[in-house]
């Protein structure tokens, strides 16, 4: 019983693994194959009768906690109870422990409930036998790995910055969860750091050198994000230095990229989905963005500008903080009975133009290079420039901007009508804002904003900038996401 075949399978290659799985009832013999899209683990007790339980107590029980409710269904193929399918595109793997001579598989599968976030289903495979068995394992432990992650070669060594003080404070936390899934990942190294003050991110960035890091990992909000994109952006080797990817595991209050990365990869939001995603090894281009404001230096945004209404939802009900998040329903009814417009001239170049854009961005007080600009003077009541298509967890605000398509979208509503406004803001969760009267959505390639009021707030990648004129341009080198999109995926 549980004997290895040597060479790996009964059927040639190493395709099958005999092994056993530890029951309440004591080990049970285990045929492990790999199939096309799935590993297949088939309970070989003859007859089966013993099996009736079906392959699911091999969960530690640590790992049970953390999925009691979601075990995946058992193959409704021949064997019914005897057929466990695992697929590639829900495994990140197989490791193997020589010592205590256990084969973990690491399955993330979907959560069966109404949220489909992903949950730990680990399965715990027991080899019996010598050195050979062990070699024998570690081959096809490493034929899984291959498969689940598409060949992608090598071993990543990402920096990973926590903000214990990001979001409710339980950053510390989200990364045990992260830490407890990588650590069992051989192709997965880090070095973790712990965040002691604002702009530590970004220092650390400037300074790190780039052949000791394959990426590097936020566990924080958006604004962390910022901080690191600026730090790239800020070396003297920035173009090489924003070709290593940045990853961004959701432990703020703000989550807006990782929300529009996972929803474009088809995932569910979460922090193991984003573990999960990132484990995968994929990876994709961001657009990031020259922003000019007087009397600062450029900076670089990856995701938005908010003016008008959306910016003094957000920044003027700071004082409401302690109530939490319905702070921006309760300051977003104020804003719908006396909203303030932002008198300003948006100059914008179309994306649809065929004209090239300028490389380069002039200086903001320089005038527009000739080009095909589009004028708006007007009293706006929204603007919200994206770069992805959600602002936050439960904002849609731009459906379909993708994160590099050399464009940003900017929703505008100018003189609007208070109930459109009001339909305007309750259609932002599902993105159905978009089809209502006065909404519009421009598509550019780069654009200045002059505004005129004396009064009103405008925020870049959510943290407030002085109101004046500002200038969006394209940066010259795109930046680097870990994480792919679902037309990417290979498994
Ligand atoms: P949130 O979405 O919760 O605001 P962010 O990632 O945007 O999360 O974090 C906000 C800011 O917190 C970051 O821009 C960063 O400058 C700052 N920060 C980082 N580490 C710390 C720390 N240890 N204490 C206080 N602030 C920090
Ligand atoms: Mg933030």
């Amino acid at each position: 019983m549980g004997k290895q075949s040597p060479g790996g399978g009964s059927s040639g290659g190493a395709t099958e693994l005999q092994c056993e799985m530890s029951f309440g009832g004591g080990p049970v013999p285990i045929l492990a194959a790999l199939l096309d899209g799935e590993v297949k683990v088939t309970n070989t007790t003859p007859g089966g009768s013993g099996t009736k339980k079906g392959i699911r107590s091999s969960l530690s029980p640590k790992d049970k906690r953390s999925c009691a409710s979601c075990l995946p269904s058992l193959s409704v193929g021949g064997g019914s109870e005897k057929e466990y399918l695992l697929s590639y595109g829900d495994l990140l793997g197989a490791a193997l422990d020589k010592d205590a001579k256990l084969l973990r598989l690491v399955h993330c599968p979907p959560s069966a409930g109404p949220n489909t976030c992903r949950v730990r289903n680990d399965v715990v495979l027991s080899i019996t036998g010598g050195t050979e068995a062990l070699d024998t394992a570690e081959a096809w432990a490493s034929k899984v790995s291959e498969r689940c992650l598409a060949n992608r070669p090598g071993r990543e060594r990402y920096l990973v910055l926590i903000n214990p003080a990001s979001g409710i404070g339980n950053g510390r936390q989200i990364w045990a969860e992260v830490k407890q899934l990588w650590e069992l990942l051989p192709w997965i190294g880090f070095e973790e750091v712990f965040t002691t003050r604002a702009g530590e991110a970004t220092d650390r960035v400037k300074e790190l050198r780039l052949e000791d890091y394959t990426g590097v990992v936020i566990v924080s909000g958006d604004g962390m994000v910022y901080e690191v994109f600026n730090g790239l952006s800020a070396r003297l080797d920035k173009d090489e230095a924003l070709q290593l990817p940045v990853g961004h595991i959701p432990a703020g209050s703000g989550n807006g990229l990782i929300k529009s990365v996972l929803s474009a990869a088809g995932e569910t939001f979460g922090v193991l989905d984003a573990a999960f995603l990132i484990a995968k090894r994929g990876q994709q281009p961001i657009d990031l963005y020259d922003v000019r404001l007087p009397d600062r230096e450029p900076s670089v945004s990856f995701l938005s500008l908010s003016g008008g209404v959306i910016a003094d939802i957000d920044l003027e009900s700071e004082f409401m903080r302690c109530l939490g998040k319905i702070r921006f329903d309760l300051y977003g009814v104020w804003c719908v009975i006396r909203p303030r417009a932002l008198q300003a001239e948006l100059a914008y170049w179309p994306a649809n133009a065929t004209e090239d854009l300028p490389k380069l961005a002039p200086a903001l007080a320089d005038p527009l290079p000739t080009g095909p600009w589009e004028r708006i003077d007007d009293d706006i009541t929204l603007l919200w420039g994206m770069n992805v298509a959600w602002a936050s967890t439960t904002t849609h605000a731009t459906p379909g901007q993708e994160l590099a398509d050399g464009s940003m979208s900017i929703l505008l509503m100018r003189r609007a009508r208070r109930i459109d406004l009001l339909q305007c803001l309750l259609g932002l969760e599902s993105g159905g804002h978009v089809g209502v009267n006065g909404v519009q959505v421009l598509k550019c390639r780069a654009f200045r904003l002059t505004p005129r009021s004396a009064r009103g707030h405008l925020a870049v990648d959510g943290e407030e900038v002085p109101l004046g004129p500002i200038q969006f341009w394209p940066t010259t080198v795109q930046g680097r996401i870990l994480g792919a999109p679902a037309s990417d995926h290979k498994v």
